[in-house]
């Protein structure tokens, strides 16, 4: 039976290893070959006047990235690494790599994000790469324990769908038989409709897509969004249970993932309750003085202003107080002062990590509102009924699962955070 190679001490007596084939270097008589694992390095050491002729045959037509299965003597060796070695009586190789490698996983030549993402299998393998998927999974067993622990009922709603949430351009189109259909921007209405569900605390990870053109380092056209909706809450109630959802998943990740923080060299700083509400009106005069660009009330925080206001602040925050016009029409205005509406956003002093608000939940208002926005209330009649049959006031946001951990580990663009990311000019693989 094989072990994973961090278990292997000097004191194993005879060990087999199987992993990966890091690298060979030829000294006189001896030949070290470093082999890897998921687990660690150990070193193998043939004496080539010594060691058995499979042993010998397998080396001379060894290549970087083989798989190999090794047998032999485990040994103290103060200089290899985990200060031992094996000396082999047993050598084959299960699977040969080809050479040259497309992509250098030793990372003695560094590589840009495309070449690494054409070759993303070979890419996994260097450790600092594997840490962020390592990450990426215990985030999201976080927050879906968070969310279970706190009586939230997963879901899952359709991604085919026959109308755009907010009417956008932003949709990918599909061939449905014989009617035309979108892939789901957002699980918005649906989530809402469960709201009339008596279910009260739903939540959803799942896929959105957006056929956004543009190509930026915070883009993608296929992303993952944690999506809550709950009943009878009003914005501050679910801005309060986003801010300790990201608490306690920066706090898991500290505490269950000490050796991917290593490899990737990053000590995330855990953020601080309460995170500053910082109203809209606020937030645009700031950047205006930051920025000196012409800003004012109903504008949208372009990527400069975003930049400014998170160089202000320094710390994750919320704008609030959003005017209702620039916000979707399910926002719920406010009653004191209807141009702005019970809408946030959480930031982190990079950008957008989530949205949300307090919903229309009066089926008249949300009419009006979806008229408004020049959107036909017609093709919005499947949201609109359970308006009309007891639907409860509700609040919810959708956060970003690549920002959160983008952020997180201080990772340059999105896409290293997507194991096959799907942007504007790769769809492949
Ligand atoms: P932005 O203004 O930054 O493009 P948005 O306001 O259009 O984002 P929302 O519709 O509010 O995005 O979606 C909620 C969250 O989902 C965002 O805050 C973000 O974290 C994430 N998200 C949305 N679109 C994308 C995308 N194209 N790529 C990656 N994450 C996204
Ligand atoms: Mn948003």
């Amino acid at each position: 039976m094989a072990s994973p190679i961090a278990s292997i001490t000097p004191g194993s007596g005879r060990a087999e290893v199987r992993g990966w084939v890091h690298e060979v270097r030829d000294l006189g008589g001896l030949t070290f070959c470093l082999v890897r694992d998921r687990t660690g390095i150990l070193q193998v050491t043939v004496n080539r006047k010594k060691a058995p002729a499979p042993v010998l045959e397998a080396l001379s037509r060894l290549s970087r990235e083989s798989v190999v299965q090794v047998g032999g003597a485990v040994q103290a060796m103060e200089k290899a690494p985990g200060g031992r070695e094996i000396v082999p009586d047993r050598f084959e190789v299960l699977a040969p790599a080809g050479s040259p490698l497309p992509l250098d996983v030793v990372e003695k030549v560094p590589a840009e994000l495309d070449t690494r993402l054409d070759s993303r299998f070979l890419d996994l393998r260097r450790p600092r790469v594997a840490a962020v998927f390592l990450i990426r999974s215990a985030v999201m067993g976080a927050v879906w324990e968070f969310l279970t622990s706190r009586g939230f009922v997963n879901i899952a709603t359709p991604k085919l769908v026959a109308a755009a949430t907010e009417g956008g351009t932003d949709l990918f189109p599909v061939a449905y038989f014989e009617k035309e259909a979108f892939l789901s921007q957002s699980p918005q209405l649906y989530k809402q409709m469960t709201m009339a569900a008596a279910v009260e605390r739903v939540f959803e990870i799942g896929p959105i897509f957006r056929a956004e053109e543009h190509n930026t380092t915070k883009h993608l056209n296929e992303a993952t969004s944690i999506d809550v909706e709950v009943s009878f809450a009003d914005d501050l109630e679910v801005m309060g249970l986003l801010e300790d959802l990201v608490v306690s998943v920066y706090r898991r990740v500290v505490e269950t993932c000490p050796d991917p923080l290593t490899w990737l060299g990053v000590d995330p700083e855990i953020p601080r309750k309460p995170f500053p509400r910082l109203p809209y009106r606020d937030a645009i005069g700031i950047a205006a003085g930051r920025t000196g660009e012409p800003l004012g009330f109903g504008d949208d925080f372009c990527a400069s202003a975003e930049k400014a206001l998170g160089e202000e602040m320094g710390v994750h925050y919320f704008i609030t107080d959003w005017p209702t016009a620039i916000k979707p029409y399910y926002a719920m205005p406010r009653e004191d002062d209807p141009e702005l509406c019970r809408a946030f956003d959480l930031m982190h002093p990079r950008m957008e990590l989530a949205s949300g608000s307090q919903r229309v939940h009066q089926h008249d208002l949300l009419v009006h509102q979806i008229r408004s926005r020049g959107l036909s209330a017609d093709s919005f009649e499947f949201y609109l009924r359970p308006f009309r049959y007891g639907m409860p006031p509700h609040s919810g946001w959708g956060l970003g699962a690549e920002r959160l951990v983008m952020t997180m580990l201080g990772l340059g663009n999105i896409r290293e955070a997507v194991l096959f990311p799907r942007d504007r000019h790769r769809l492949v693989p």
